[in-house]
């Protein structure tokens, strides 16, 4: 026989036999919900469940009525606890058209605590007002949608068995649907979304700095799909204007709007995260976020990475002026992500000097020049270059940036010969064995044995010349 056993919270098999006995509800059982499925054929050779004594079943069959389907006679509802379905469950039964029992299948919940029922009968009593709530605090959810269907739910959670009102938007022209679970004060728990095969939105942007490249459509990829200009792995939002929002995820603005640049640096973070996935199989193992508009009204010239966020100001006018419409500043910013990811390098003293040269390096890589800052800074045609002749131990001079032109002109260098693919990925492992508290005079040591193990001993002279041109055997 199977015996299904309370005990925190869970229930466990015992035996499989033919008889079922249940300990169920409410006694000797924690608050906690629970859940069992099975599946039986008749092909098993085993006789079928026995469920005459489970509620739900029993409600199922006094409540159901049998369909049929192709020649099949089928019983097929989810499981409702005083008329409230619980989400995820269901019965089915598939009968031959001679009325021989085929197949069973089912998942049922048990232990569903009474108060959580009552708050399901309370959010079913006022779902009109949760939807204005909702509706209040999430204008979108109103945006060329249309309520195709309202109704009370359990749902199941971590904690047990939670009631929602389940809301089903459907944006008709887009042909996309989108599941809203609100709770009872119109607070958006969880939504779900059924997109029609398109993961990637578009945004009309330019590709390069806007002196290089024309605006046109480009991939913005993995959106969510709800509508917001935010993927898993990268959300945005300005100190002064709300988030782009396109229901059909398609973003295009006017050059002069502010919801421009906030799509601009957008795209361009994203091309950096593609870059690293695609070109050096590296994923973040956490998010970024970009702020823009740092300072609001009176614009600033931040741009800078801490922890996950990105920070971009829109340039003074002065010094700087669009930054996030340079992709160098922007790449850079997202590069710093991949550095730390990859290095656990901070951002201080000799750390932070290998922290900017491959931040630097990197995005010179990706858009194959060497000049950083050299659409947004307005004093010159570019705020520095890795494509320098500066000498180690002879230029060092303990600033970090100053530092850090040295070591990513040698990587540059080294680009020059070896080409973009090979020294991006030689790049990648000299950060990974370089780590954390990394000196400048590492640089060799470190380069050298990532070189033997990472490259064909053919390039190693290659390696060693560059150390020697640029004074680092000095
Ligand atoms: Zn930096």
């Amino acid at each position: 026989m199977w015996l299904l056993l309370c005990s925190e919270g869970g229930i466990y098999m015992v035996k499989k036999y033919l008889i079922l006995f249940l300990v169920i509800a409410s006694f000797g059982c924690g608050k906690k919900a629970s859940f069992e499925s099975q599946r039986w054929s008749i092909h098993s050779g085993q006789q079928p469940p026995q469920l005459e004594n489970v509620e739900a079943y029993k409600d199922i069959k006094k409540q159901t009525k049998v369909l049929k389907v192709s020649d099949q006679q089928v019983l097929r509802a989810p499981q409702r606890i005083e008329g409230i379905e619980v989400e995820g469950t269901w019965y089915q039964e598939v009968k031959s058209p001679k009325g021989e029992l085929i197949s069973v299948s089912y998942k049922f919940a048990y232990d569903i605590d009474k108060s959580i029922v009552a708050q399901a009968h309370y959010i079913e009593a006022t779902k009109e007002e949760i939807i204005k709530k909702a509706k209040a605090q999430f204008p979108n959810l109103d945006h060329e949608g249309e309520i195709a269907d309202k109704h009370t739910i359990l749902v199941e959670s971590s904690l047990g068995v939670q009631p929602f009102l389940k809301v089903t938007v459907l944006y008709s022209n887009e042909n996309r649907i989108v599941t809203y679970y609100l709770n009872s004060a119109g607070r958006v728990k969880k939504t779900s979304i059924n997109k029609h095969d398109f993961t990637d939105g578009i945004g009309v942007v330019y590709s390069s700095a806007p002196t290089e490249s024309e605006l046109k459509s480009e991939p913005l990829r993995n959106l969510k799909g709800d509508g917001v200009l935010a993927s898993d792995h990268l959300s945005i939002e300005s100190a002064i204007s709300p988030t782009p929002f396109s229901q059909n995820n398609i973003f295009q603005f006017q050059v002069d709007d502010r919801e421009f640049d906030i799509l601009q640096a957008y795209y361009f973070v994203d091309q950096t995260m593609g870059w690293f996935e695609d070109e050096l199989g590296v994923k973040l193992n956490s998010s970024l976020n970009i702020k823009l508009h740092i300072g609001g009204l009176k614009p600033t010239n931040a741009a800078f990475f801490y922890a996950g966020n990105i920070r971009l100001g829109e340039g003074d006018g002065v010094i700087y002026e669009h930054i996030p419409r340079d992709p160098s500043i922007v790449g850079h910013e997202a590069a710093h992500a991949y550095v730390e990811y990859l290095s656990g390098l901070s951002f201080e003293g000799e750390p932070g000097s290998y922290s900017e040269a491959f931040s630097d390096f990197f995005t010179a890589i990706r858009l194959g020049r060497p000049e950083m800052g050299f659409y947004a800074y307005k004093k010159a045609d570019y705020k520095r270059t890795i494509d320098n002749d500066m000498k180690a131990n002879k230029d060092f001079n303990g600033g970090k940036y100053n530092d850090s032109l040295i070591i990513s002109g040698t990587f540059w260098d080294i680009k020059k010969i070896l080409g973009s693919e090979k020294t991006a990925r030689l790049a990648k492992y000299f950060l990974i064995e370089l780590g954390p508290g990394g000196k400048i005079s590492d640089l060799p040591d470190v380069l050298t044995s990532v070189a033997h193990q990472h490259l064909l001993s053919e390039d190693w002279h290659v390696i060693e010349s560059v150390l020697e041109q640029r004074g680092w055997r000095n």
